[in-house]
């Protein structure tokens, strides 16, 4: 979503937040927008950084690699992690990187190489309380350990807690390979409790990190998954898929199209299905003016961040459809990077059944308060979610004597 749009309905929901335009500027406007230019083997890649918000601690979010990165992109990404600390109250602020490549074109050791690039290129701008990155789209737990290796090597210590996402072998957390599909899990959990859903059929847009998680985690806890999809398609089978022949697939085939037991799908008419939860796992701008009067899921689990438009969003608010906003649903990633950090920061490592409980207590405190701001209301539960995230913002920035 371009970051004109995201100030556009900034501007729209302003009002309702109590915010004056001084104030709104603070909010949408980042800190630091940093970009350099990487080479590996003689080919140019654009990278960036924007550290968008601080006032409630470091600068927090992942770095993606991706053919359609922009600074645009990188900007907007950046904002909705400032939001997202807030909503899972945990005390760090907001931020994001990337770098414009088709990860899926370079050898191992050119990734590592340009993973190296990336934190030569901002060292002196990130660091555990500074600017702490993880990962996103297309970056990987063994990227962290190089980005991490790199930037021990250039300031001469050890510093675990400068990036999340890690691999367990160098301070990584248990349940971080999860965390982003099983903080979404427990936030649909409490919104079926509210809305009554009796059917639970599913289907997951994306399949990977997120939406494949997602959907184990999902046949775990009762709900029939009748259709996933990848970048190349996706597959239908109303009886519901096996989802472990499914990965079986993809990790064989590199995609789930090539799954037996089911009927092929578009990736347009996955987002259509009859079923009662759908769950966008991939980017941005998927649910749009074009198919969102055609959705018949009750709710829809953002797991992808801004997969939804604003004009979108409208057409489900009008239609009863139930939209958990990525700032709330996508955000047990970076509450659990949180855990990491915590843990690196005191040398203390925990159980995963104690990280599992600090991240469902902390997801399920986000969205009662949500829901208690939207019960009764005219707007939608995405509203009420940006309501509470930008108090919280503006609340640091007034303390701190900065508006
Ligand atoms: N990239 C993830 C997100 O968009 C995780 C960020 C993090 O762990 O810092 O929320």
């Amino acid at each position: 979503m371009t970051f004109e749009k995201i100030k556009l309905f900034l501007e729209k929901i302003a009002p309702l937040v109590g915010v004056d335009e001084n104030q709104l500027t603070i909010i949408a406007t980042p800190n630091k927008i940093l970009e350099a230019e990487l080479e590996v083997n003689g080919k140019k890649y654009p990278a960036y950084r924007v550290q968008h918000n601080n006032s409630r601690g470091p600068y927090k979010g992942g770095i993606r690699y991706h053919p359609g990165v922009d600074l645009d992109e990188v900007q907007s990404l950046a904002f909705w992690m400032s939001l997202k600390t807030a909503v899972a109250d945990v005390p760090l602020g907001g931020g994001k990187g990337g770098i414009t490549v088709n990860p899926k074109e370079l050898s191992n050791d050119e990734l590592q190489e340009l993973s190296r690039q990336w934190v030569r290129a901002f060292y002196k701008h990130i660091g555990p309380t500074k600017d702490i990155p993880a990962p996103d789209v297309y970056t990987t737990p063994q990227m962290m350990a190089w980005m991490m290796d790199e930037y021990e090597t250039l300031i001469g210590e050890k510093a675990p807690g400068v990036i999340t996402g890690k691999p367990l072998a160098v301070g990584g957390s248990l349940v971080r390979d999860i965390a982003t599909a099983l903080g979404g899990v427990y936030v649909l959990e409490e919104a079926v409790g509210k809305i009554n859903l009796i059917e639970k059929t599913v289907a997951i847009q994306g399949f990977g990190n997120a939406g494949m998680n997602a959907a184990k985690l999902l046949v775990e806890h009762g709900y029939k998954i009748v259709a996933v999809s990848d970048s190349k398609g996706g597959i239908y089978n109303a009886s519901g898929l096996d989802i472990d022949s499914v990965i079986k697939t993809k990790s064989e085939t590199k995609s789930v199209v090539n799954y037996a037991d089911a009927e092929k799908v578009s990736n347009e008419e996955i987002l259509k299905l009859g079923v009662s939860v759908l769950v966008p796992s991939a980017l941005e701008n998927v649910i749009t003016v074009e198919n969102a009067a055609e959705i018949k899921a009750k709710i829809i689990l953002e797991l992808a961040n801004g997969p939804t438009t604003p004009e979108a969003d409208e057409i489900l608010h009008q239609n009863g459809v139930l939209v958990l906003p990525d700032i709330l649903a996508n955000a047990g990633g970076v509450t659990v990077s949180y855990f990491e950090w915590v843990q690196n920061n005191t040398g203390l490592y925990w159980k995963a059944d104690e990280v599992k409980e600090r991240l469902k207590e902390k997801m399920v405190v986000a969205f009662d308060k949500i829901w208690a701001e939207y019960s009764g209301k005219e707007y939608d539960f995405r509203t009420a979610t940006y309501i509470l995230a930008i108090k919280k913002i503006l609340e640091a920035e007034k303390v701190r004597g900065r508006v």
